[in-house]
């Protein structure tokens, strides 16, 4: 059975109003226990909309949203639960630090679920280190960390409930090279240690490809690919029809193989490129 398994979904924004918006229609899918899901689109093609409906915090006009098989509107009083077991990290999460130390805002969480002290530090302690956090900035005010830092203590808060599907919009977004290499990386730990479900709003198709098992793609209300990272970034021209590109590893090996040079085209990441250009150099040498 699919852990989330959005069905017809449409959604309707200020419905009746002259601000009427057909955010998402037709939208179905399913997403399996401990996949990996990026999600790409053009801005304004429906990912946030699509990721609040997944954790409850928008109803759907139309269709359902089932979660391990329960669709999660039926009792519409628990929907609370299911924002606990379905957790998300908005854009720019670290605009909502607001508690006076950095132990607080990530035990804020758990505290709303209801746990008690000795399972809430756990929790804090374990969140803290899958983000990279010290033990001893759990004490320090929010606004002492870095922006890089903050980043993480707000990703922590969400880690400490202990979700069954982890959702990041766009988590990466104004960090520096290096800090989103290292939150990357950090979330591809959790997502190999905890084998729990994880789906990755981003704009990177270099971040996406590095992490994702597949990938969903939006384009105007719709989820017009749902496939393995590899088949969804070896459809080039239709990525760019949409306006999205490949990664520019997968670019490069397009432009040289029109150039005549045999590079494989599947390749999606730095490190596979590296490999096909030194075999194909080597065997010339040998050749
Ligand atoms: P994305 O995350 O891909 O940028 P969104 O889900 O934010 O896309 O938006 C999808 C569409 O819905 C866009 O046309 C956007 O302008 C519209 N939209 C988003 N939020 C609202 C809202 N609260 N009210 C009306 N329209 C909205």
């Amino acid at each position: 059975m699919s852990i989330i398994k959005a069905e017809n979904i449409k959604l309707v924004y200020s419905a009746g109003t002259a601000f009427e918006k057909t955010a998402l229609s037709d939208v179905s899918f399913e997403i399996e226990k401990g996949e990996f899901i990026g999600i790409i689109g053009h801005t304004g093609s429906g990912k946030s909309t699509l990721v609040q409906l997944l954790n409850g915090l928008l109803r759907p006009t139309e269709g359902r949203i089932y979660l391990e098989g329960k669709d999660i509107w039926e009792e519409p009083k628990k929907i609370r639960n299911v924002r606990f077991k379905v957790g998300m990290v908005f854009q720019y999460p670290e605009y909502q630090l607001f508690e006076e130390t950095v132990y607080k805002d990530i035990a804020f969480g758990p505290g709303n679920m209801g746990l008690d002290d000795k399972e809430t530090d756990k929790r804090v302690r374990e969140a803290a280190s899958f983000t990279g956090l010290r033990e001893d900035q759990l004490d320090c005010s929010p606004f002492e960390l870095s922006g890089g830092e903050k980043r993480r203590a707000a990703i922590a808060g969400v880690i400490a409930m202990d979700p069954d599907v982890l959702i990041l919009d766009e988590p990466t977004a104004g960090l520096d090279p290096l800090g989103r290499e290292a939150l990357l990386s950090r979330i591809a730990d959790y997502h190999k240690n905890k084998k729990n479900t994880v789906i990755l709003v981003s704009h990177s198709m270099e971040d996406i490809a590095k992490i994702a098992d597949r990938i969903l793609v939006m384009s105007q209300g719709k989820n017009v690919m749902f496939d393995s990272t590899r088949n969804v970034f070896s459809k080039g021209n239709e990525l760019e029809k949409i306006g999205l590109r490949v990664p520019q590893i997968t670019k490069i090996m397009m432009l040289l193989k029109e150039k005549g040079i045999g590079t494989d085209t599947s390749v999606i990441t730095v490190e596979e490129g590296l490999r096909n250009i030194v075999s194909i150099l080597s065997d010339n040498k040998k050749g």
